[in-house]
């Protein structure tokens, strides 16, 4: 006990002793921000390196921009075309942040952003990066297909289209994996993600929201991510011919699976009995009644990825199934415990669907899930042997 007293008391100390040295060099820090947010050699009359035009630019998504005029800007954007361009009011005296497009500047596709010789010409497009909204233009390469291939052609610089016809707007594939990760980390809603970056954007909500067009995308970007790191997208199956076709469910790398990572019918021929517990199989059925979800407006005609590939059952198949079994109602004959009989009137009410339950090995990797639309029950079936 004591021991663990010291422990957090040297932590305290030394926690203490950072933040001192943050107060000692308070105000060189707020200097330093200030200065981060000028340049000398903007409205000083300075001409950019190149000797074609005033220095007026600035770069805060760049490490160390060295200011330059519009055109210098332009050509070190190149494959960088979503940093946001910080131009010089001369007249107001203020740095004001557009899109590159706003420099008379396309961003053209199909070229590693050199031009392009037949290019379809410059359009309007919304591009979602990390750094915010983009009402920006784009031109896409006609050289080699014409009309060109715009869904091939955005892919290609990493860009994800919102639609499939008629694209006009896209999304990063950095912005998709971000927001992924932040779901994963911090339960961060696409919603509130969408909102932080329309504050990037200019922080009073008047680009365009794309929160629509974003649900619809990251739910295909999270689908291929799943068909790519669980080997579909590399025809594990012609490798696995054993698991189920089309699987995308994680299997548990320490089970014993025969003949995959174990020698077939090892446990009943090789393994010393005393070692055979190893080679066990152990399953469990595990229910959260707290997984729930209320009956709301959602749209009948969505439809699942999957398609019954992954964890959950296909919907239909399984609510036919529910039909055909639909449960015991059966009440409990004990006078003083009324819990069992109350569970579906009060607990689950207006709930679509009052729980889950997963098949899981002893590793915790889950097997399949379905969810529960009966409450919770007590049902005792005997098997006649
Ligand atoms: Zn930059
Ligand atoms: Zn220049
Ligand atoms: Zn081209
Ligand atoms: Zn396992």
């Amino acid at each position: 006990m004591i021991f663990q007293s010291i422990l957090i008391d040297s932590d305290i100390t030394k926690n203490a002793g950072l933040l001192d040295d943050y107060e000692e060099h308070l105000d060189e820090l707020a200097d330093l921000l200030v200065e981060s947010a000028s340049d000398e050699r903007i409205n000083s009359g300075a001409l950019c390196d190149c000797g074609a035009g005033p220095v007026i630019m600035q770069c805060h998504d760049c490490t160390e921009y060295r200011a330059t005029c519009v055109e210098c800007f332009k050509t070190k954007h190149l494959n960088n075309p979503l940093h946001w361009a910080e131009v010089w009011q001369t007249s107001d005296g203020f740095f004001v942040r557009h899109d590159i497009s706003m420099l008379n500047h396309t961003i053209q596709l199909g070229h590693s952003g050199a031009l392009c010789p037949s290019s379809t010409g410059s359009r309007k497009f919304t591009i979602v990066h990390h750094s915010g909204v983009h009402a920006t233009r784009v031109a896409f390469c006609g050289c080699h297909e014409n009309p060109p291939n715009k869904t091939r052609q955005l892919m290609r610089a990493r860009l994800f289209p919102a639609t499939m016809k008629e694209t006009k707007s896209a999304f990063t594939f950095t912005v998709l994996k971000e927001c992924h990760l932040h779901n994963l980390e911090s339960k961060k809603a696409s919603y509130n993600y969408m909102g932080a970056l329309r504050r990037l954007t200019d922080n009073s909500f008047t680009a365009d929201d794309p929160y629509s067009n974003f649900l619809r995308s990251i739910r295909f970007w999270d689908y291929l991510t799943m068909l790519k790191r669980l080997g579909q997208m590399h025809g594990i199956d012609r490798l696995l011919p054993h698991r189920p076709e089309g699987n995308l469910v994680l299997y548990c790398p320490a089970c014993p699976e025969p003949g995959f990572n174990s020698e077939p019918n090892a446990s009943s021929v090789k393994t010393p009995e005393f070692l055979r517990h190893l080679n066990q199989i152990q399953r469990t059925l595990d229910g959260n009644f707290q997984c729930n979800q209320y009956k709301k407006n959602s749209n009948p005609d969505d439809v699942s990825l999957c398609k019954g590939k992954a964890h959950f059952p296909v919907d239909r198949d399984y609510r036919a199934y529910l039909k055909e079994n639909p449960g015991s109602t059966e009440k409990s004959t004990c006078n003083y415990l009324k819990a069992v009989n109350k569970q579906d009137k009060k607990k689950f009410k207006n709930m679509a669907i009052t729980g889950t339950v997963n098949a899981q090995c002893s590793h915790v990797f889950i097997l399949s899930s379905v969810d529960l639309h009966y409450g919770e029950k007590c049902v005792i079936e005997l098997c006649e042997t």
